[in-house]
C-alpha cells in the first residue's frame, strides 16, 4: 500500500520528532513514572493533539490512514506517549461526535490545542472486556445528573482536565443498578467537578510513563447539557469511538516493533565475535528477516 506523497511528508515530520524529541525522554520517565509534559507541549504544537477533531474547530481531522501513521511514528518514540495521545483523541472524537453545538465550542478548541488533556473513562474494576456491567450510575436530579462510581486504569486519568465518563442513567430509587448496557449514557465532565477524585498511580511493568490512575465519582454534579448521549445509547457511542482508536492501538504495536528491530539492526551491525560483526552472521540475518517480514505484515494489516 502506498502512502500519499502528504501522507509521507507527516510520516517524516512526526519520526523526526519521535527521534529527536521523544525518544531522548524514554528511559528517565520511563524510569520515574513520569509523562513528559514538553513533549506533550511539543505533540499540541504539531497540531497532533487535535489529530481527529475535525477541521471547523482547528483540527487536523486526520483519515484513517493518516491517523494510524502518526500512531506508529509516535509510538516508535514512545509507547507511552502514543498511549496518551490517541486516549485525548478518544475523548476528542466523543465530543466530536456526539456533544452539541455548544459543547464542541466549548471545548474542542482548547483540546485542539492540547491543554486541557482529555480522559475516557469506561472501565470499572469490574468491567473491563465487559464495559456493560459497569456499576457507575448517574441520576437525574432536575437538570442536573449525579455520577456515583469509580472507573479504572484511566490513561490521562491524573493529568486530564476534562473526562469523558460512560454510567448508567438510573431512577432516584432503582437499587441495585441495571445490569446490562441499555441505560448508559455519557458524559462531559471537568476535571475539577466537586466530588470527582483521582486515585495513585498504578504501578506497572510497560507503559510506565503513561498516567493510569482510577477515577472516584462520589456525588458529582453534572448539567444536562453536558450529557453526551441519550440514555441507553452511551454503549454504542463507546464502542463505535474504540472502533476508530483500535486501529491506532494496533499502528502502535507496529511503531513499537519497528523500533525494536532498527534496534536489533543497529546492535547487529555494531557488535563484533569472531573478529566480525554478528549481523553477518546467517542465523542473526535470518532472525532480522524474520522480524522485518512480521513488521511490515502487521504495517499491512494495520
Ligand atoms: C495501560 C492501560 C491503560 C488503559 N486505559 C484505559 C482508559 O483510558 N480508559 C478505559 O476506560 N480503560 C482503560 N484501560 C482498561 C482496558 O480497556 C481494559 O484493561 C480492557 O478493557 C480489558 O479489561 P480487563 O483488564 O478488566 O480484562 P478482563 O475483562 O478481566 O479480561 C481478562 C482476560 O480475559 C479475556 N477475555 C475476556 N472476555 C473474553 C471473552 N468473551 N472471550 C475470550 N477472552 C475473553 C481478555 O481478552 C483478557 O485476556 C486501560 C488498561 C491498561 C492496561
Amino acid at each position: 500500500m502506498a502512502l500519499s506523497a502528504t501522507q509521507e511528508a507527516i510520516r517524516e515530520t512526526v519520526r523526526e520528532f519521535a527521534v529527536e524529541e521523544i525518544r531522548p525522554t524514554l528511559r528517565e520517565c520511563d524510569r520515574e513514572e513520569r509523562f513528559p509534559e514538553e513533549v506533550w507541549n511539543g505533540l499540541a504544537d504539531l497540531d497532533l493533539t487535535g489529530l481527529t477533531t475535525p477541521g471547523s474547530y482547528g483540527g487536523f481531522d486526520a483519515d484513517r490512514v493518516t491517523y494510524a501513521v502518526v500512531n506508529e511514528e509516535v509510538a516508535y518514540g514512545s509507547l507511552s506517549v502514543a498511549t496518551a495521545l490517541s486516549v485525548h483523541c478518544l475523548a476528542t472524537s466523543c465530543i466530536a461526535e456526539f456533544g452539541d453545538g455548544d459543547l464542541r465550542e466549548a471545548w474542542l478548541p482548547e483540546l485542539v490545542e492540547g491543554r486541557p488533556v482529555g480522559a475516557f473513562a469506561l472501565s470499572e474494576p469490574d468491567a473491563g472486556s465487559n464495559p456493560a456491567e459497569m456499576s457507575t450510575t448517574a441520576t437525574r436530579d432536575g437538570d442536573k445528573w449525579v455520577l456515583d462510581g469509580t472507573k479504572q486504569w484511566i490513561t490521562n486519568g491524573a493529568r486530564a482536565g476534562v473526562v469523558v465518563v460512560f454510567a448508567k442513567a438510573e431512577e432516584a430509587d432503582a437499587e441495585p443498578p441495571t445490569r446490562g448496557g441499555g441505560s448508559v449514557t455519557q458524559f462531559l465532565v471537568p476535571a475539577d467537578a466537586e466530588g470527582l477524585s483521582v486515585g495513585d498511580p498504578e504501578e506497572k511493568l510497560g507503559l510506565r510513563a503513561s498516567d493510569t490512575v482510577s477515577l472516584t465519582f462520589d456525588g458529582v454534579r453534572v448539567p444536562d447539557r453536558h450529557r453526551l448521549t441519550e440514555p441507553g445509547r452511551g454503549l454504542a457511542a463507546a464502542l463505535s469511538i474504540l472502533n476508530g482508536g483500535r486501529v491506532g492501538i494496533a499502528a502502535q504495536a507496529v511503531g513499537l516493533g519497528q523500533a525494536a528491530l532498527d534496534e536489533a539492526l543497529e546492535y547487529a551491525a555494531e557488535r563484533e565475535q569472531f573478529d566480525r560483526p554478528i549481523g553477518e552472521f546467517q542465523s542473526i540475518r535470518h532472525t532480522l528477516a524474520e522480524m522485518h517480514t512480521q513488521v511490515e505484515a502487521g504495517r499491512l494489516l494495520t
